[in-house]
Parts: structure tokens; sequence; C-alpha cells
């Protein structure tokens, strides 16, 4: 994936991202395909939370802040 842009990717917030989620839906999303949000410092627990509460398996990980 593209990484240009580590912007955060909860509804306007343009804080630079830290984490990436990756997140699948197992109704659309079939075999390893998934989908990956950025998120800053603040929106992690946002957005894990919104994905937790629809029992979506999702992995968290570090990004490199860009320069
Ligand atoms: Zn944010």
């Amino acid at each position: 994936m593209t990484e240009e842009r580590r912007t955060c990717s909860r509804a306007g917030c343009r804080q630079q991202a830290s984490t990436a989620i990756d997140w699948r839906n197992p109704r659309i999303h079939t075999g390893d395909r998934s989908k990956t949000w950025l998120a800053c410092e603040e929106h992690v627990p946002f957005l894990t939370d919104f994905l937790r509460a629809r029992a979506f398996p999702l992995q968290v990980r570090p990004v490199e802040p860009v320069r």
C-alpha cells in the first residue's frame, strides 16, 4: 500500500498517524484481503473500539513518521 500521506483516518482529523490498523470485515473481505486505517495517537482507541465493537479481526502496528 502507499503511505505517502500518513494522516489519521478519523474523519476530520489531520494529525500525522503513528499507528496503522489492519482490519477485516469477514462478511465482505475474503481470504487475506484487509483494509488499513491510519491513526494518530489520540484516535487509536476510537478506531480500534469501533472495530472491536463489530468483532472485526484487527492488527495494530506502528508506522514510521514521514519526514
Ligand atoms: Zn486522529
